[in-house]
């Protein structure tokens, strides 16, 4: 049997099963065993078989130490060992001694076959050849002089031939109960293997046999010299049904998506499922499909479109038909990459791609694409790097009342002063960040920052304004978040009226409860919420209402498009103030830049302002400089 970890697994518990039956075996036959050891000792002494007497005795106290030490170590192996050996004495010293009226023979026939099930198939062979070998030398050879007492030939025949076949019945049963554990492995082997390499829900094999799958393709392309296509799929707006639906409906979802997959393809092509179980609520709507031996990459494509075709006319299930739609990216062998592992990112990224330009489309990897999924790398790895040896720091800039220009904020802003990351601002990394999962931590080191800051501000520099910090819409799935904030404000001994934590309009979802639920643990904390880069997401107004937000801040585009001729967008601005009036929220303008845009946001009404024309973002050293009075 190979040593799989499922094998080993199977065989541990096989053996723990047996262990302990072997183990009671061993204790019992041990105690019966000193019992009549004992006793045969006792008389053979008082008829004056001294020789077989002692024999007996020391084996009894032999079997006494055995049990002491199965008792201590639990050791059975070894306790299996020393029993046969006293039951090989005590079966000899029968067949020698003749026991009572020769009757000696028959209490072997049960000790043997005892010997065998305190064993294991092979040692028991062993232990019978040797139980019989003896038997037969005493009986049939010169050692025959050793007996203490006669037997006639019918009578040894006898004995040989019952032992022999008695014992060979008890082999077989042990041998066919070894074969029945075996069967056991191989079954819980099998289950093992299904949830290892296949996905519990939809079946299809999972990540694991992907990848063993694709090296084994790749290496049967390059020998048949053919092409090979990597399609990348990601449902759009499964999120929004699990959220709206529970994950019951989810799971239906991806079980019937899976099921019109396997409809479309040709039986050769393969469709796996790359995410573990443990992922699958999160990101449990990507799949991927290997077109093996396609003539031209544009073959990949052909199935692509029958692919999004699914999802053509609604995807219905249990009656409710499902908004949704599938983003589709295509790598091909060899064209792309030779490497599996690079084949799958660049039909991820080339997925990326299709979900930015409007989803519900497939894209093919380009140069462009390569370049970028190579620039994104870098990031990744500079941003692990400046996470480690502290390279990021904060600028500060402040935010100004429109009415009398007095500082009444300040918006902190991320640094990287990591060398791989030169040239690189926040808005490259950030994306990166929470594609990686790294903007937890750089989320916290902010806060901790800004938090720290404030501190500082307000003791030494009489600042009574907020700190504004921008924190990833990420953070909004995240439960832990509102606890974490809590904790550093409790640290830094901040009152929270004074901080305001600035979230993506686009990073709301209508009607996720996740979103909600962390948005209303902040509020209750007391810290104040800003709707960032407003009037760039598709907030429903009417949905504002059900936001805990106090403040919109007018994203820069709008701001810089106050006088330009693009008549949807020059209106914004007005829009968006007369729309905090009506639910009473405070206005932030972003990115004011001249003096017209100043003027303006005034006669507007507008309630703070922030942007070039007023001041850059500023070192810790200015920022304090300008506080000065
Ligand atoms: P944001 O929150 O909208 O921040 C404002 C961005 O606009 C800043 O860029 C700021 O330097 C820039 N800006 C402000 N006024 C003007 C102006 O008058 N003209 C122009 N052209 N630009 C102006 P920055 O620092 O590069 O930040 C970019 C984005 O990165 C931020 O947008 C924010 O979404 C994100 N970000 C920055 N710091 C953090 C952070 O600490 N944590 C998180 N999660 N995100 C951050
Ligand atoms: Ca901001
Ligand atoms: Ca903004």
């Amino acid at each position: 049997m190979s040593s799989t970890p499922e094998n080993i697994i199977g065989q541990q518990e096989m053996l723990a099963v047996r262990q302990r039956r072997r183990y009671t075996l061993c204790h019992v036959l041990t105690i019966l065993g000193v019992f009549f050891l004992a006793a045969f000792g006792s008389l053979s002494l008082i008829n004056n078989s001294h020789v077989l007497g002692t024999i007996l005795l020391i084996n009894a106290l032999v079997g006494l130490i055995n049990l002491y030490l199965l008792k201590r170590s639990g050791n059975v192996e070894r306790a299996a060992k020393i029993l046969s050996g006293i039951l090989f004495v005590l079966s000899m010293s029968l067949l020698i001694t003749g026991g009572e009226n020769n009757t000696g023979m028959l209490w072997i026939y049960p000790i043997v076959a005892i010997n065998l099930f305190i064993n294991r198939f092979w040692p028991a062979v062993f232990v019978f050849s040797i139980f019989s070998t003896s038997s037969a030398l005493l009986l049939f050879t010169p050692l025959s002089a050793l007996l203490m007492t006669s037997y006639s030939l019918t009578e040894s025949v006898r004995f040989m031939l019952t032992m022999l076949a008695l014992n060979s019945i008890c082999l077989a049963a042990l041998r066919s109960e070894e074969q029945a554990y075996e069967t056991i492995i191989q079954l819980h082997a099998d289950d093992i293997r299904q949830m290892a390499y296949y996905d519990t829900l939809t079946g299809l094999p999972n990540r694991w046999s992907f990848k063993a799958n694709l090296e084994r393709m790749l290496n049967r392309a390059e020998r048949d010299k053919q092409r090979i296509g990597l399609l990348y799929i990601d449902l759009d707006n499964f999120k929004q049904v699990n959220d709206q639906h529970g994950h019951e409906a989810g799971d239906r979802v991806l079980l019937k998506f899976s099921e019109q997959l396997l409809d479309v393809i040709r039986p050769n092509d393969q469709v796996y499922k790359p995410q573990t179980e443990s992922l699958a609520r999160l990101a449990g709507d990507e799949f991927v499909v290997l077109l093996p031996n396609i003539r031209e990459p544009l073959d990949a494509s052909i199935v692509a479109t029958r692919i999004l075709n699914i999802f053509k006319g609604g995807f219905n299930v249990d009656d409710v038909d499902h908004m949704l739609y599938a983003s589709i990216g295509i790598a091909v062998y060899p064209d792309d990459s030779t490497n599996p592992t690079d084949l799958l990112h660049q039909a991820d990224a080339a997925m990326y791609n299709a979900k930015n330009n409007g989803r519900n489309c497939f894209k093919f990897f380009t140069q462009d694409i390569a370049d970028k999924l190579r620039e994104r790398q870098l990031i990744e790895k500079g941003l692990r790097l400046a996470l480690k040896e502290a390279h990021f720091s904060l600028v500060y800039m402040p935010i100004f009342d429109c009415k009398d220009s007095s500082i009444v904020a300040v918006e902190v802003l991320l640094r990287c002063h990591s060398p791989a990351l030169k040239g690189y601002g926040p808005d490259h990394f950030i994306p990166v960040a929470e594609a990686t999962g790294l903007i937890k931590d750089i989320d916290l080191l902010v806060i901790d920052n800004a938090l720290d800051a404030q501190g500082v501000l307000q003791k030494e520099h009489g600042f009574n304004g907020k700190i504004c910090i921008n924190i990833s819409g990420v953070e909004l799935h995240n439960e832990l978040f509102s606890e974490q904030v809590k904790n550093l404000l409790a640290h830094h001994k901040i009152k929270p009226n004074s901080v305001e934590l600035e979230v993506t309009e686009t990073a709301f979802v209508a009607g996720d409860v996740t979103c909600l639920k962390t948005l209303n643990a902040l509020n209750e904390l007391g810290v104040s919420l800003a709707l960032d880069d407003f009037g760039t997401g598709y907030t429903a107004f009417n949905q504002l209402i059900h936001y805990p937000a106090h403040c919109l801040k007018i994203d820069r585009s709008f701001v810089n498009d106050l006088f330009s001729e693009r008549e949807a967008r020059n209106k914004m601005v007005m829009i968006i103030q007369s729309l905090a009036k009506l639910y009473d929220l405070r206005v932030i303008a972003e990115g004011v830049e001249t003096e017209a845009q100043m003027t303006y946001l005034k006669e507007l009404g507008c309630d703070w302002a922030q942007g070039y024309y007023l001041s850059r973002p500023l070192s810790w050293d200015d920022f304090c400089a300008l506080l000065k009075p």
